[in-house]
Parts: C-alpha cells; sequence; structure tokens
C-alpha cells in the first residue's frame, strides 16, 4: 500500500494545531450560481466558516476581486470539465488552489489533471454518484487525482448525493488509502435554503493559510461532515499472548451520535446503544481487515466521514 494517511487526531493543541471548518465548492454569478461572489464570501464567513473556495464552472474566481475578511482564508479554483474518453460521463473535477485558466472541455481529462498539478494544486473528484462515475472505467486509467468529494449538498437534491461507495471502490482498486471532503456545492441563495450550510469539511492545521489547509486535505488530516463531529479516534492491535487470534480495537469520542459504523475493505462493524445517543464507543475489527474508516450517524440525519486508516500500519506499532 502507497502512502498512508495521517490521522488528525494525533495532532496536538500543545504542538500549535487547530481545527478549521470550510467549504471547497461553491458557485456565484460568475458561472451558475445565483449569488455575487463578494455576498457568498460573506454569508460564508458570517456563518463562522474559516475558509471558501469560489469554484465556478470552467473559470476562476479571482480570489483578488473579492474581500476576505481576516483570518478568513479564501482557495482559488475552479470546476472544470474534461470529456471521458472511457465511455462515462464528463467529468466534474473540483480544481483547488490553481492560477491559470484553461479549455479543460477541449482537453483530455489526464492533461488536465496534470495542468493543475504542475501549477501546484490539487484535483479532487466531484460528486461522482451524480456523474454515474464507475471507478474502474473513468478512474482507474487515470493518475494525480488528490481524493474524493464523498457528499455533496446539491447532488443530494437530485438523490446522489453520497458517494462512499465510489469512494470504498477507489480505496480497494487504487493500491493507496484515498482521501475525502464534503462541500455544499451551493448554487442557490441562503432563502432558497436548498444547498447552503449543509456538508463541510474540517481540517486539523497549525496555520489559517491556502497552503495549511490544502496540505491537511491532501494528507487526510481531515474529516468530512454533514453536522457531527468527531473528537478521537484511536486504533490499536491487540493479541495477547495466548494462541487466540490478535484483532484491531478502535475507540471513538465523538459528538452525539446514534450509530457508528466500522466500514471496512470487508465486513465492518457497528455500534449502537438503540437509539440511545452515545459520544463514545469501542468496536473490534476483523485481524485480516486491511483499511478501516468511520461514518457517525448523528441526529436529524446528519453524518460524518473520517478519512480510512492503513491497518497494516497499525499493526506494525
Ligand atoms: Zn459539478
Ligand atoms: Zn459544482
Amino acid at each position: 500500500m502507497q502512502t498512508s494517511l495521517i490521522n488528525p487526531f494525533g495532532l496536538h493543541d500543545a504542538d500549535g494545531y487547530m481545527w478549521l471548518k470550510g467549504n471547497l465548492h461553491t458557485h456565484t454569478t460568475n458561472s451558475d450560481g445565483r449569488v455575487a461572489p463578494q455576498a457568498r464570501l460573506d454569508q460564508y464567513a458570517a456563518k463562522g466558516y474559516d475558509f471558501l473556495c469560489l469554484s465556478d464552472h470552467d473559470m476562476i474566481t479571482r480570489v483578488d476581486t473579492v474581500c476576505a475578511p481576516d483570518n478568513f482564508v479564501l482557495v482559488q479554483g475552479a470546476e472544470l470539465h474534461p470529456l471521458n474518453p472511457f465511455g462515462g460521463r464528463q467529468y466534474h473535477l473540483l480544481c483547488l488552489d490553481i492560477h491559470e485558466d484553461m479549455d479543460s472541455e477541449a482537453m483530455a481529462p489526464q492533461e488536465v489533471i496534470d495542468s493543475v498539478n504542475d501549477q501546484g494544486g490539487a484535483v479532487w473528484l466531484a460528486h461522482p454518484h451524480f456523474c454515474a462515475i464507475n471507478i474502474l472505467r473513468d478512474v482507474m486509467p487515470l493518475t494525480g487525482f488528490a481524493g474524493i468529494e464523498v457528499f455533496n449538498t446539491s447532488t443530494r437534491l437530485a438523490g446522489r448525493g453520497e458517494a462512499s461507495v465510489q469512494w470504498d471502490d477507489w480505496s480497494d482498486l487504487g493500491g493507496h488509502l484515498v482521501p475525502t471532503i464534503a462541500n455544499d456545492d451551493a448554487h442557490a441563495t441562503e432563502a432558497e435554503n436548498r444547498d447552503t450550510y449543509a456538508a463541510w469539511t474540517v481540517v486539523r492545521a497549525k496555520e489559517r493559510s491556502v497552503a495549511a489547509i490544502m496540505q491537511a486535505i491532501k494528507s487526510g488530516a481531515s474529516y468530512a461532515t454533514t453536522g457531527p463531529d468527531f473528537h478521537d479516534i484511536s486504533l490499536s492491535w491487540i493479541q495477547d499472548g495466548t494462541e487466540a487470534p490478535g484483532k484491531f480495537k478502535a475507540t471513538i469520542r465523538s459528538s452525539e451520535a446514534l450509530r457508528v459504523l466500522a466500514v471496512t475493505d470487508y465486513i465492518g462493524a457497528e455500534y449502537t446503544e438503540q437509539g440511545k445517543m452515545f459520544d463514545r464507543c469501542e468496536l473490534e475489527l476483523r485481524a485480516d481487515n486491511k483499511w478501516v474508516r468511520f461514518e457517525l450517524i448523528g441526529p436529524n440525519d446528519t453524518k460524518a466521514w473520517s478519512n480510512p486508516f492503513d491497518l497494516a500500519l497499525v499493526q506494525a506499532t
């Protein structure tokens, strides 16, 4: 297995780390959004967000055309749409921290990904469930993605908001664990209350800067959520020295939860207290599991997704 992701809960306040909340996928009147760039930014800042990307379709909404409050981090990006030569639908690529516009529809998907990476940016596969992206057919022929958008508020309205199956397929097929983000993909006005303030990514970073936030999401030092919060995730390998086979133990601390799911490469586990809320739980995982990620189900159909953990590393420590 290639690079492992970082456990954000192993990064401590004492070392200067803080949690920052952001939405990295937003449209404005520069493309098909219904709110002007400055107003969109002001609204997210007023809601307590720490960072935002105004990711218009096929054009970069320049960060120097708006004015962000002190300490607010504006990531420059765009949603680019190369055609799909493999038989699937057109890609929606959320390209973050980019600086050069490109005519992505006239470019092959690999060319777009390479160009973004060459600029120092990162490409996230946006709402693959909504686009009917098949990981084996449409993603495995490509290299250079940063990760996947597991949840998208706007495409939830079409019944295809969550892409956890695509995410798991990618981790199984791609030879490495894939980090995730969740976003609103806001198009509507606040008053329409359709696709604003309902999904975000929480990152563990030392600085309020584009570089620190980009590094956190690419390395897995983050989680995605529509409401609940993870407070700690710890994993250990237990072998008591007898003939008994070893096992993995996971301890999760969180905001009030109704259910925690350990989703693994093969047969996961569930923790519940029969409808009672809890904020701490322990789960046991099979010794032959290769990776695990956690889903935290909170009240009112809310959910949080941890990034996946490489269990071979847990066993080795
Ligand atoms: Zn899109
Ligand atoms: Zn979009």
